[in-house]
């Protein structure tokens, strides 16, 4: 059976005498309308940890743009059965009074990793993401926290958090999952329309197009190549294609950088943003 928790003390309680009986609990933090990417997320945990806890909060302070809040899908019942089904011990629901009793004013220092890619077109946005995750580690204070690669600037960045502020919390990244055509899975899918579906599939087909083209490119042939193709495609507008390293972001003129490199892109479909990426290293 599923524990369903709305409060954050009742929760807390309920971990404090799981942990006390020497029991390791894994947290994966979701903002909901779930898919097979989050219950990957969730069958790690279970392989890792006795419990698991799955939070689904749509966080309003990372959102940087008021509509894209507002139509974020939310299915809250479908959530919950899927959960049943994958053998989620612990599903928090909490409301915004929950997680923010007063209004958060802290700002986080990420020593820059804020300023490229995501940080630079979704001003604040990380930091609330550190302020949600740093929350639910208060609430959760899990062993374990799994994060998905799919969002790799968040788990750079929820690394850092963690490390520079001391949670004795192990950050475990999650390959991405992506849907049979490619298309790496996520919930503002549901959102594209039939035909922004189709077109969508052009983000995974030209990381993998790219990753062909690092035997006999410079990476910065790789970036003109698919920005160029980008823009001949309509209905589709590249934000941003960087080809960096994962260790500190920052991008590569080379291809032996000595560190892991991922390709990291996000595009309008019509009017939903994606983003993907892909390890070039791999
Ligand atoms: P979200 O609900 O979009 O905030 O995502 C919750 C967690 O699931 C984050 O750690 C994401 O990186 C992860 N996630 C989302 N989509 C995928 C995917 N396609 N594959 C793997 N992890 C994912």
């Amino acid at each position: 059976m599923t524990e369903v928790f709305h409060k954050a003390t009742l929760l807390t309680s309920r971990i404090v005498s799981i942990r006390e009986s020497g029991k390791s609990v894994g947290l994966v933090p979701t903002m909901g309308a779930l898919h097979e990417g989050h219950l990957s997320l969730v069958k790690t945990s279970k392989q890792q940890n006795e419990y698991t806890v799955v939070s689904i909060f749509v966080n309003p302070t990372q959102f940087n743009n008021r509509q894209d809040l507002d139509k974020y899908p939310r299915m809250p019942g479908k959530d919950m059965e899927m959960l049943a089904q994958a053998g989620c011990d612990i599903v928090f629901l909490p409301d915004e009074r929950e997680i923010y009793p007063e209004p958060d004013n802290r700002q986080f220092n990420f020593d820059g990793l804020d300023r490229t890619m995501e940080g630079k077109f979704r001003p604040g946005h990380f930091n609330g993401v550190a302020q949600v995750v740093t929350r639910l580690f208060d609430i959760v204070q899990p062993h374990r926290a799994y994060f998905g690669l799919k969002d790799l600037q968040q788990l750079v960045i929820i690394k850092k958090v963690a490390k520079d502020l001391h949670y004795p919390v192990e950050i475990v990244p999650c390959p991405i999952v992506r849907e049979p055509d490619g298309l790496a899975m996520s919930s503002r899918n549901m959102l594209l329309s039939e035909e922004g579906r189709k077109k969508a599939v052009i983000l995974s087909r030209l990381l993998s197009r790219a990753k062909e083209m690092k035997g006999n490119r410079t990476p910065d042939d790789v970036i003109k190549f698919v920005i160029h193709e980008m823009n001949k495609k309509p209905g589709i507008e590249l934000e941003y294609f960087e080809i960096i390293k994962s260790s500190d972001l920052t991008p590569v003129i080379s291809w032996d950088a000595g560190a892991e490199i991922i390709g990291c892109l996000a595009a309008w479909v019509g009017k939903i943003r994606l983003i993907d990426n892909i390890n070039f290293s791999l």
